[in-house]
């Protein structure tokens, strides 16, 4: 289904969400207040217009209200992500993502309403120590402090086993999500399924199960 974005600071961010959205077919409003960045992005959104985002006269001219989703990226302009964030709210915008850039600034915005706050860099960066510990660690998805998503790669302990016969849930406590295999992707699969070596399983569970089924179980 096509929903519409906008897009608040063209940095790298903020531009690459807008690129992806676009992309993706959906239609996307790209603010910034630097003109060059602007016209960097006509063709990567659906239209690109140069304006100050934290004047509430401006935003109200570019129909903010009927954004279902404004994602706010002003990079180092804290006090402009802020008051971006409080205006956006206060015109009711339903669903209002907000990247912070470090721990006040999202106690801030989090205070003032965003649905969502984002630490790409923190994020990333606790992605890229999970596969820089281990190889098969394919990706790693942070829920909470204590849940996460893991994509693990199967090898020939696993392999032509059914998850019945692996019993992971019993044996670690982690729940397999689905089976990726080449471009196929299983969801939800039976207890029958078999697993075949170099399929990545993506399992969900608490982050010591799920450490110990990467040690010990694959
Ligand atoms: P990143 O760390 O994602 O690269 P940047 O700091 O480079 O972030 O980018 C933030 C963008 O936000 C810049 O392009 C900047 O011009 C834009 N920006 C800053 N303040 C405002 C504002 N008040 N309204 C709209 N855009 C803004």
């Amino acid at each position: 289904m096509r929903k519409q974005f906008a897009v608040v600071g063209l940095g790298r961010f903020g531009g690459s969400v807008c690129r992806e959205l676009y992309s993706m077919g959906h239609e996307v409003l790209a603010i910034d207040v630097n003109e060059d960045r602007v016209h960097d992005f006509a063709n990567y959104s659906t239209h690109a217009v140069v304006a100050n985002a934290t004047d509430e006269n401006t935003l109200l001219s570019l129909g903010i209200r009927n954004f279902e989703y404004v994602i706010v990226a002003i990079g180092d302009n804290i006090q402009a992500s802020i008051l971006c964030t409080l205006l956006l709210k206060e015109l009711n915008v339903k669903h209002v993502w907000v990247k912070a850039q470090n721990h006040y600034h999202h106690k801030v915005v989090e205070k003032i309403g965003a649905d969502r706050i984002i630490h790409p860099e923190k994020d990333m960066g606790v992605r890229i120590a999970h596969y820089l510990v281990s190889e098969k660690i394919i990706d790693y998805i942070e829920l909470s402090p204590d849940y996460s998503i893991m994509e693990l790669i199967a090898s020939n302990k696993v392999a032509n086993k059914t998850i019945a016969q692996l019993n992971i849930r019993a044996k670690f406590g982690c729940t397999i999500l689905g089976i990726k295999r080449g471009e196929e992707v299983i969801v939800t699969p039976f207890p029958e399924q078999l697993i075949l070596e170099k399929d990545i399983l993506i399992l969900i569970g608490h982050n010591n199960d799920l450490k110990r089924f990467e040690e010990e179980g694959i």
